[in-house]
């Protein structure tokens, strides 16, 4: 068990509570960012305890509330523990964006390990799926959930097999769902980024021509700030986006079409 969610909890019924793991960096941190800037109370998880708190700490010199706690969104008994304390702490779900996720062993099929494989679909696919499976019984006055895929959740990145296959996977586990989920009035969306400037994504670049590259193949000719896929994050979450729910929706600058 490793979810020890920190932080002083104020209980409100009226208040919106949203919850985002792989919240200490990048796009999960804009998401937490952006989320208490609309008022929700909210809990940032990451397996990075440190960097989900110093989230926190960021959202609170806001003037925001938010919690922080230590999930490995690969393991059952940490995912729900830490959405058990969360609720505990704050009450309820309204929103969870599940972002966490691993990109790695980018290189052709057959040089790549069961093993590898296995590990890249384990915390992109079954990670989202732990998530959901805690967070969707917690929705119980409706309410939202967005998880995070990719434009390689619904095209292909060259060199990246298992990362393409866990995101489609994610994109068909957030369709099934809101099928299944919309009698009760819960949404779920996927959120497909195209390439975005996290600290993620800058570490695969570093040393290589990947970021010209890709601006050269993106219409709005520029790479995508971690703010504007958290925006439409927390949009597909929010009332404005009431009857959208089973889509895919790109933040890409225009590079699928
Ligand atoms: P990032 O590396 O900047 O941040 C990811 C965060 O997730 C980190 O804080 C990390 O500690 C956390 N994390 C990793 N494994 C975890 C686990 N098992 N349990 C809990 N937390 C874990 O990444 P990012 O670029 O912001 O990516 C966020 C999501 O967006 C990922 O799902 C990624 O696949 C997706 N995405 C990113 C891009 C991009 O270009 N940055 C493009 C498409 C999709």
């Amino acid at each position: 068990m490793n979810a020890t969610p920190t932080g002083t909890a104020v209980t409100s019924p009226t208040r919106k509570v949203g919850l985002v793991t792989g919240g200490g960096s990048g796009i999960g941190r804009a998401t937490a960012i952006e989320f208490a800037r609309t008022g929700a109370a909210v809990a940032v998880l990451d397996i990075d305890e440190d960097a989900a708190a110093e989230t926190t700490e960021m959202i609170t010199k806001e003037g925001g509330e938010a919690l922080s706690g230590r999930v490995d969104i690969g393991d059952e008994d940490s995912v729900r523990a830490a959405i058990q304390h969360t609720v505990a702490a704050y009450g309820g779900l309204d929103y969870a964006v599940n972002n966490a996720g691993l990109s790695s062993h980018f290189r052709q099929l057959d040089e790549m390990t069961a093993a590898e494989f296995e590990q890249v679909v384990h915390v992109n696919l079954t990670g989202t799926f732990l998530c959901m499976k805690y967070e969707l019984p917690l929705l119980t006055g409706g309410g939202a959930i967005v998880n995070v895929a990719s434009n390689g959740g619904v095209s292909v990145i060259p060199h990246a097999p298992a990362y393409v296959a866990a995101k489609h996977g994610v994109v068909g586990l957030s369709k099934a769902a809101a099928v299944d989920y919309a009698p009760a009035g819960i949404r779920v969306n996927a959120l497909c980024p195209g390439p975005t400037r996290t600290p993620g994504f800058e570490k695969i670049a570093a040393g290589t021509p990947m970021i010209e590259t890709l601006e050269a193949g993106t219409p709005l000719g520029r790479l995508a700030l971690p703010q504007e896929a958290a925006a439409a994050a927390v949009w597909l979450c929010s009332d404005a986006a009431s009857f959208i729910t089973g889509v895919a929706l790109s933040v890409d600058g225009g590079r699928l079409a």
